[in-house]
């Protein structure tokens, strides 16, 4: 049986999932995800990379599905189930799935695409998993495609990642070794699960562990707060808004429930933070609200995680760590040359956790590789003192302006710590005397902000060519599924 299954088994009765107020144990899991696969192989006996679409609600039935596409042999995509037609109909077309499942609240948006396209189109509610005759699984090599996962689409049209179940072990097996995953977890998940930090990070890193993974059916701060307060979650992982926006529901509440709340956190084991880099002001606040200090980590759809600050020694703020146990790490310059001690350079990584290929992309994959299989991230990174520092991506983040190399998460950090700005987005805007100038959009909390006054307070904190030549006020900042916001869309705001 493959190990991610099977690593699930040794705890039959232990409570594998919560949702829809229904507790499943492992064994339910096994059963269910047992039937998903005998419905998938009704005219085979292994799916045999079959590519698998689903777009189903995050709770039991998403990972029975995501266990019974595996354990069917086929390969698993998850659609996001937020999406519009197109974005789903370019993942579909795009893998060229022939089965896609539906939850029921999803049948009407995918079926006019099943009429077009021919896949076989399984709608659960149609399904009576009790009636499924229980087909033998396939015996199947870690070596197998496990799943193709869509990156952000942050700076481009999302590239389908593929992964074998050998790369997703390696992705699992080290995080949970680090981070000290056991039996005894209980997790919440907010996250959306068509990305590695909802499947790897928390619904798998649980589940090789023989924990327990607790779904809320859509995120409100007031829910999370509520889930915490039944006393039984001691683990939490989410992105920097998330953060933002507990933090701000904190805020609104009574002194009693500040304090309620307070004693709850404290007592958990860990909280991670992680897909953006963490505002050192979000962490400051959430460690006064929780008594924690969060585990920022960094990783992306190709590799899964690579770099994590300790989870035993000091995690600091402003940095995404050190490499994970079995991840290699390097930094070079635009030569591929090592860079000196000290200096920034593009983040590469090696390991058994990186991915395969981009699905269909056999061009992207060569150019995402070294000669000598290193994985080029596109991030841009210096070390100090043993602690991975991210500067940003090299092609939206590093503004290039008069021959200088500009971190914009350098100064978004800076417009941050400023009274009057609740948060910023910094990009570079083309220039034809300086290539880029940097442009800042930031949203305020005091409509008196002057903007002039602002200046001149960045300019006794970095030097001239470092500060904003534009800034503007927004009521909010364009952002994806994962929170991240979107600079490409951002810079059009500038002229
Ligand atoms: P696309 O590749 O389509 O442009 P994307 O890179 O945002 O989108 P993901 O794979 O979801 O898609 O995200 C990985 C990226 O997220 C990393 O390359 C990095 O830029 C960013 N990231 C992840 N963790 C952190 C972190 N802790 N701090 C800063 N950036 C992070
Ligand atoms: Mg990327």
């Amino acid at each position: 049986m493959l190990k991610l299954v099977k690593n699930a088994t040794s705890n039959p009765d232990n409570q594998a999932i919560i949702s829809d107020n229904h507790s499943y144990t492992y064994k339910d899991l096994l059963d269910s995800s047992h039937q998903f696969a005998s419905l998938l192989l009704q005219n085979t006996s292994d799916l045999n990379e079959t590519r698998v679409a689903f777009m189903v609600s995050p709770g039991f039935d998403y990972v029975s599905i995501q266990r019974g596409i595996w354990r069917a042999g086929g390969i698993a995509v998850p659609l996001c189930i937020s999406y519009p037609l197109p974005s789903l109909q370019y993942v579909i077309e795009d893998t060229g799935a022939e089965i896609v499942i539906a939850g029921a609240e999803y049948a009407e948006i995918l079926r006019p695409l099943a009429a077009e396209k021919g896949f076989r189109f399984i709608i659960l509610p149609e399904v009576d998993k009790a009636t499924i005759e229980l087909k033998k699984l396939p015996n199947l090599q870690s070596s197998r495609k496990a799943m193709i996962l869509y990156t952000s689409g942050t700076t481009n049209l999302p590239k389908g990642v593929v992964t074998t179940h050998a790369n997703i072990e390696a992705q699992v097996s080290t995080l949970v070794k680090s981070w000290q995953w056991s039996a005894k977890d209980h997790i919440l998940c907010v996250l959306p699960l068509h990305h590695v930090h909802g499947i790897i990070n928390v619904i798998s890193c649980a589940l090789w562990s023989g924990a327990t993974v607790e779904f809320l059916p859509s995120f409100s701060a007031e829910g999370v707060f509520g889930a915490f307060q039944k006393g039984k979650i001691n683990v939490f992982m989410a992105v920097p808004t998330i953060y933002f926006k507990l933090i701000s529901h904190w805020e609104s509440l009574s002194a009693d429930q500040q304090t309620q709340i307070t004693d709850t956190l404290a007592k958990f084991r860990l909280m991670v933070s992680g897909s953006a880099a963490l505002p050192v002001s979000v962490m400051e606040k959430w460690k006064t609200i929780s008594t924690h200090t969060l585990l920022e980590r960094y990783g992306m759809t190709e590799i899964g995680m690579g770099i994590s600050n300790p989870y035993d020694a000091e995690r600091k703020a402003g940095y995404i760590g050190k490499p994970l146990a079995g991840v290699k790490a390097r930094l070079v310059d635009e030569n591929n040359v090592v860079v000196k001690r000290g200096q920034a350079g593009e983040i590469q990584i090696k390991g058994k956790n990186v991915f395969l290929e981009y699905w269909n992309k056999p061009e992207a994959t060569q150019k995402a590789f070294t000669e000598d299989g290193w994985f080029k991230t596109g991030d841009v990174a210096v070390v100090e003192k043993g602690y991975y520092r991210i500067l940003g991506r090299d092609s939206i983040d590093i503004i290039k302006s008069g021959g200088y190399k500009i971190s914009a998460l350098e100064i978004e950090e800076i417009l941050r710590t400023h009274p009057a700005i609740e948060d910023c987005s910094v990009v570079g805007v083309p220039n034809e005397e300086w290539g880029e100038l940097v442009a800042a959009a930031i949203i305020v909390n005091d409509t008196n902000l002057d903007l002039k006054a602002l200046n001149t307070w960045m300019r006794e904190k970095m030097p001239a060519y470092k500060t904003p030549r534009q800034y503007k006020i927004v009521e909010e900042l364009p952002r994806n599924a994962m929170g991240k916001v979107t600079k490409n869309d951002l810079k059009k705001l500038f002229n």
